[in-house]
């Protein structure tokens, strides 16, 4: 961020599509991408007379991502309509839940970035509501497709505990996580799944007041989540160094421009007329229920990192990368296999195999972790060196013979005598430095084992080298 004197203070609040096959409130298809106008019925275009019927799958759903989000289930919540007049909501109002949501607190644990404290971002809320239909404007008229009318979302809204616009994504990718490990959303933000309202304020660092917040609408990517906080946040402080307060006020990201502008006050009313549905009775969740699902939860994403951290015996850093990349947990389960020393693939998955993958541009599950397994027993049992490893992963794809033949090729020399003949030879070349060493110049150490490994073509034990070196240079054994 520009000016380290400020710290800004972030929330959101994420819309989330959920993965039923039928509206919140009709038996309407959700399919995305059926031809306008094509799912739909009385109840979901809001013809006069017809009545709600809630769908007890998008409960369940919703349930599930409470108790994944350490929320508390309310026994009893409220649905509410929320009025307001747009050509895409054709009932003039929004059935919601205002304030007996279904789910309330918990939090979401963010992993740690770069071997630093995992963050809990608290959560305020999760509840349903039912999405509005599209307009699409076309040169001479608007129209409406209200296929999307009646599709059952989750809204789940954050405290403002993010600080910044990277921990902002780390919070979007997280909670995705979640959403699609418990099956509630499938997380595709290219498809209008996940959408994101965020708030933004700033204040001098140090400071517990809140500032005055913009809402930035309708964010769908986490790209334009990030560069829509930059640019909010360093508007936010210009305004405020330049002695300007900041208007509490509702603003749009504008991609092309990358700014956010404000809306026109026309676009969205804040007087919104909550009242209890009248066609609904209070939604009653009974404990039997919230245990029952309890009992039935898979393993989350952070308890899987933990988990995956154990078993591979990951460090702070390794666990940042691995856990985050399924493959990468794969290639590292395979490649330690048969290893005396399996720690030793985890580095290795994340400089060697990363490097292979962003050099070639092809993904991690085509770099074949046989291969890694193979080299990293051929290093680790001296066959070659650390380096020749590397050369030949990098040099070669994923043929086991292919590598087999190359680590021969480059198969390291570890039998004393042909090092001890190679050691021989270069001492009585260079007698006058050998002389030089024995007077006292120990750095010609060096220079000495470099002149064996040229002489051996690289090939030879740099272990064995040494130790055969040092004996005969001490003396010891007469050259
Ligand atoms: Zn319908």
């Amino acid at each position: 961020m520009a000016n380290d004197a400020y710290e800004a203070v972030i929330g959101l609040e994420v819309h989330a599509h959920m993965l039923t096959r039928s509206k919140l409130f009709c038996g309407c298809a959700t399919d995305f991408g059926a031809p306008p106008n094509h799912n739909v019925c009385p109840v979901c275009v809001g013809m006069p007379g017809v009545l709600p019927v809630l769908n007890r799958h998008v409960v369940e759903l919703a349930i599930r991502t409470g108790l994944a989000a350490h929320s508390k289930i309310e026994p009893h919540s409220v649905f509410a309509r929320k009025s307001y007049f747009y050509p895409d909501l054709p009932k003039g109002y929004q059935i919601s839940q205002y304030d007996e949501p279904l789910c309330r607190g918990g939090y979401i644990e963010l992993p740690p970035r770069q071997g630093g404290e995992p963050r809990r971002i608290r959560l305020v809320r999760i509840h349903l509501e039912e999405d509005a239909g599209k307009n699409i404007h076309a040169d001479s008229a608007s129209l409406v497709d209200f296929n999307r009318s009646g599709v059952p979302l989750m809204e789940i809204v954050s405290e403002p505990d993010l600080r910044t616009p990277e921990e902002a994504v780390d919070y979007l990718r997280e909670l995705r996580g979640i959403l699609v490990c418990v099956g509630s959303s499938d997380g595709k933000m290219e498809e209008g799944s996940l959408r994101c309202d965020v708030n933004v304020s700033v204040r001098p660092r140090g400071a517990t007041e809140l500032g005055a917040r913009t809402e930035i609408k309708n964010l769908n990517s986490f790209r334009f989540v990030e560069k829509a906080i930059v640019y909010e946040v360093n508007r936010q402080i210009e305004e405020i160094a330049a002695g300007r307060r900041i208007a509490q006020e509702t603003h749009l990201w504008d991609p092309e421009r990358e700014m956010t502008r404000p809306m026109r006050s026309k676009e969205f009313a804040n007087d919104y007329r909550y009242f209890p549905e009248p066609d609904l009775p209070p939604l009653i969740v009974p404990p039997d229920l919230v245990e029952s699902i309890r009992a039935a939860m898979p393993e989350m994403p952070a308890e899987r990192r933990a988990r995956i951290s154990r078993e591979l015996d990951l460090s702070a850093y390794e666990a940042d990368v691995i856990t985050l990349a399924p493959d990468l947990v794969e290639h590292a389960k395979i490649a330690r296999q048969g290893l005396n020393n399996p720690k030793a693939a985890n580095n290795w998955v994340i400089t060697e195999v990363l490097r292979k993958s962003n050099e070639t541009g092809k993904p991690v599950s085509s770099i074949s972790a046989a291969v890694s397994g193979l080299i990293l027993s051929k290093v680790e049992d001296e066959t070659i060196s650390f380096s020749a490893g590397k050369e030949v992963f990098h040099s070669l794809w994923d043929s086991i013979d292919e590598v087999s033949r190359a680590i021969e090729r480059r198969r390291q020399i570890s039998d004393e005598a042909s090092i001890a003949e190679a050691c021989d030879r270069v001492l009585a070349a260079e007698d006058a430095k050998v002389a030089e060493y024995r007077a006292g110049r120990e750095k010609l150490f060096g220079f000495f084992v470099g002149a064996v490994m040229k002489a051996m073509g690289g090939k030879g034990n740099p272990k064995v080298v040494n130790e055969v070196l040092r004996r005969k240079l001490a003396g010891k054994i007469a050259g």
